[in-house]
């Protein structure tokens, strides 16, 4: 799943997606997250393709007075199947915490939005061990929303410190954090659920990352813009 963030134009989309369409060969889910001016385009573009399309966020409420918010509903009139929620830059830059993550997810799969749930510790938070105590509280809030509500998400774990930074969590350190995490989920009886890992995921790093046990595929920002990385990323 590529994440575009707030990158990208009307043409320089264009050409990504039509080099996505052309050279993308399947054997995978293949998916773009588009900033929401583009949604629309994301949504001419890939109808008929095997590539869906996503955005990067959605509002916890249904309408109203909430003045830049988009709503689940307006995502899934233009097609959308996936929503990220509580990435780091979301939590770090516009304070949104645990608990408005989880409530984004309920909302998501409520409106048939699988929504992409991010989790990840930051660089003081690993040094000082604390990666799986950051990643169970941020997880708790999620884990109550049911075994059922958990077979329809999906989980990317991207430690803070790794994104955008070239900086790669080890395939051994992402496997460690994805095992946990589906430790959590297993002994909820939800085993199934997909595990992406996040974190300057490039096509030089993709093969060794997903040749990890728990790491299912990958949530991917910089190498998303780059058709020729995003489809050796795919290919991986
Ligand atoms: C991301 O945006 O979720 C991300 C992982 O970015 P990058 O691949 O650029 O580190």
């Amino acid at each position: 799943m590529g994440n575009w963030k707030m990158h990208g134009s009307l043409a320089a989309n264009e050409a990504l997606l039509a080099a996505l369409r052309a050279g993308f060969s399947g054997g995978c889910e293949l998916a773009v997250c588009a900033p929401f001016p583009y949604l629309a385009q994301a949504q001419a573009l890939l109808t008929g393709s095997e590539i869906s399309w996503g955005a990067q966020d959605v509002s916890v409420h249904d309408q109203g007075a909430y003045t830049g918010e988009v709503s689940a509903a307006m995502l899934n009139d233009f097609g959308c199947r996936w929503v990220i929620v509580g990435h780091s830059e979301r939590r770090s830059l516009h304070g949104e915490n645990d608990d408005l993550v989880a409530a984004k997810a309920r909302t998501a799969l409520a409106a048939n939005l699988t929504p992409v749930v991010c989790v990840g510790e930051t660089l003081a938070e690993q040094e000082s061990g604390a990666t799986e105590s950051v990643i169970g509280r941020q997880l708790a809030p999620v884990l109550a929303l049911g075994a059922e509500a958990l077979a329809r998400i999906v989980i990317a774990y991207e430690p803070v410190w790794a994104i955008g930074t070239g900086r790669t969590a080890t395939p051994e350190q992402a496997q460690a954090v994805h095992a946990f995490i589906r430790s959590r989920l297993q002994s909820l009886g939800v085993p199934q659920v997909r595990i992406l890992y996040g974190g300057s995921v490039k096509a030089s790093n993709a093969a060794s990352l997903f040749g990890m046990p728990d790491i299912d595929g990958a949530l991917v920002g910089g190498a998303a813009l780059v058709a020729e990385e995003f489809l050796h990323i795919a290919a991986a």
